[in-house]
């Protein structure tokens, strides 16, 4: 785990008020988890009827001889997993946190059921170095676009199967202790996303008797994700398994309400890491990239200027087919992929990526350098992580309709079009009231703060237009 802010205050230490409670649990919290810890011996037979409903869906399509049977049922795996799947897991994380990892998925309880069988090595250094699961979900992402995962059921079983077969192997090799999850914790895509938006939600676990020092790290200990739980201060990596929670002990983690991104908000006392701030900027940007590329004419006359390019210089292999693992190759279905679709795919998404993140990020800088000089509190790298932040709402939204536009595509235009333009004004404002109380715990307030806010809300306010076409724009 990173150490990067262990330096900053640690989370405030919540008083105990009755044996087994934690300060501010309320009466809704504590049905909640009453409720989760009595489902939980159904646990595995919820984990086996999921592995069964995803192998069914990624397989049954590509196994059933070429039928109509088979086209509906191509058709239902991307609608379940485009229009119902991916959105809804990911706005889940507002109400329920990682729910989603902890109770149904499939692949992250395939990959701890093989820990009990494998060597149980120690996670080697490059699965833990932070950047893993961010090139990852970059991989998959970019991977995705260019061999029509959402379009061809081969390329779903590769995509998904693909991502079973690695969860499956790091999960049988690496993790000591009681069933590890170092696929969820180091490398998952979608653990990822799911993890900083969590931050955002509005359940939380905490422990009941807080230890100072701020997150630590523990590969031996009771949690899969090797969270050390009483030192637990951050929310993206807690898959809400609830193997911590045990109501009416006085050890273990508790479960609390809070208010939306309340963690964010006070993200300086919450392990703020720079591979999370990364992961915002760059997610929001290969989310615009794996859009714009569909829809911007600009693509198609440099895909034009390019292939003249080529050609002029004697390319000529730019224009044949790639291998179908790599990209689209379906002359049935009247569409095939040659290299030089695949590299201007490849290099659009990568090239419209660092120039958000980049914008972003320089934003980002500059608004640390005024608040500098007008007195904020802390170090300038530490206030360019915790402000980055700011960022996580427009972020979530921009991957929301990047990724998961398939929801909005079940709504009639007149209704979708409205819903898209609420969700980025929501997320601008929501970004710079969280900015706002960033920038409370630096010290700055009122017309400093509000200078401070400026580029940033400038960069968000980009991302936003940027998905005009998304809009119906041209
Ligand atoms: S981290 Fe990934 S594999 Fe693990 S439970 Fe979450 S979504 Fe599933
Ligand atoms: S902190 Fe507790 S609930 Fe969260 S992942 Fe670890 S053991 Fe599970």
């Amino acid at each position: 785990m990173s150490r990067t802010m262990s330096e900053l205050p640690s989370f405030a230490v919540p008083l105990r008020v009755e044996i087994g409670e934690v300060r501010g649990q309320g009466p809704v919290a504590k049905r909640i988890e009453a409720l989760g810890v009595s489902l939980r011996p159904w646990l595995p037979w919820v984990h086996a009827a999921m592995l069964c409903a995803f192998l069914a869906l990624i397989l049954g399509p590509v196994l059933l001889p070429a039928s109509d049977l088979a086209r509906n049922a191509g058709a239902l795996a991307n609608w379940l997993i485009w229009g119902l799947w991916f959105p809804l897991v990911f706005l889940s994380v507002l109400v329920a946190g990682r729910a989603w990892c902890g109770i149904l998925c499939p692949m992250g309880a395939a990959s701890q059921w093989m820990n009990r069988f494998g060597p149980k090595r120690p996670i080697p250094g490059w699965l833990r170095w932070e950047g893993t699961p961010i090139a990852s979900f970059v991989l998959v992402t970019v991977l995705g676009q260019t061999v029509g995962v959402r379009d061809y059921p081969g390329a779903l079983l590769e995509v998904f199967g693909g991502t079973l077969v690695a969860a499956l192997a790091i999960g049988f090799l690496y993790g000591r202790g009681r069933q590890k999850r170092a696929w969820c914790r180091h490398a998952c895509p979608i653990g990822l996303l799911l993890g900083v938006f969590s931050r955002l939600g509005i359940v939380d676990l905490v422990p009941k008797r807080q230890r100072a020092g701020g997150d630590a790290y523990q590969e031996k200990g009771l949690c899969p994700t090797m969270i050390d739980i009483n030192r637990k201060t951050e929310s993206r990596h807690c898959i809400m398994c609830l193997r911590c929670v045990h109501p009416g002990r006085r050890g273990g983690l508790a479960l609390r309400l809070r208010a939306p991104g309340a963690e964010v908000a006070a993200i300086a006392r919450h392990h703020p890491a720079g591979s999370e701030l990364w992961f915002l900027l760059l997610g929001t940007g290969v989310a615009l990239g794996a859009f714009l590329w569909l829809v911007l004419p600009e693509y198609q006359a440099l895909r034009q200027a390019f292939g003249v390019w080529a050609i002029d210089h004697g390319w000529y292999w730019i224009g044949q087919p790639g291998p179908a693992w790599l990209m689209v190759v379906h002359p049935e279905a009247r569409e095939v992929f040659v290299w030089l679709d695949f590299l201007l795919i490849v290099g659009w998404m990568l090239g419209v990526m660092l120039v958000f993140a980049g914008a972003l990020a320089g934003l980002n800088l500059a608004a640390v350098w005024v608040g500098g000089h007008l007195g904020a509190r802390g170090g300038a790298r530490e206030r360019f992580l915790t402000l980055g932040y700011q960022f996580a709402p427009v972020a979530m939204v921009s991957l929301l309709m990047g990724l998961g536009g398939e929801l909005f595509a079940l709504l009639p235009a007149q209704e979708a079009v409205p819903l898209k333009a609420g969700l980025l004004v929501l997320a601008l404002v929501w970004g710079l009231f969280l900015g706002r109380r960033i920038l409370a715990g630096q010290g700055l307030s009122g017309w400093r703060a509000a200078l401070v806010l400026l580029p940033g809300a400038a960069g968000a306010a980009a991302v936003a237009g940027a998905w005009w076409p998304a809009l119906g724009g041209v």
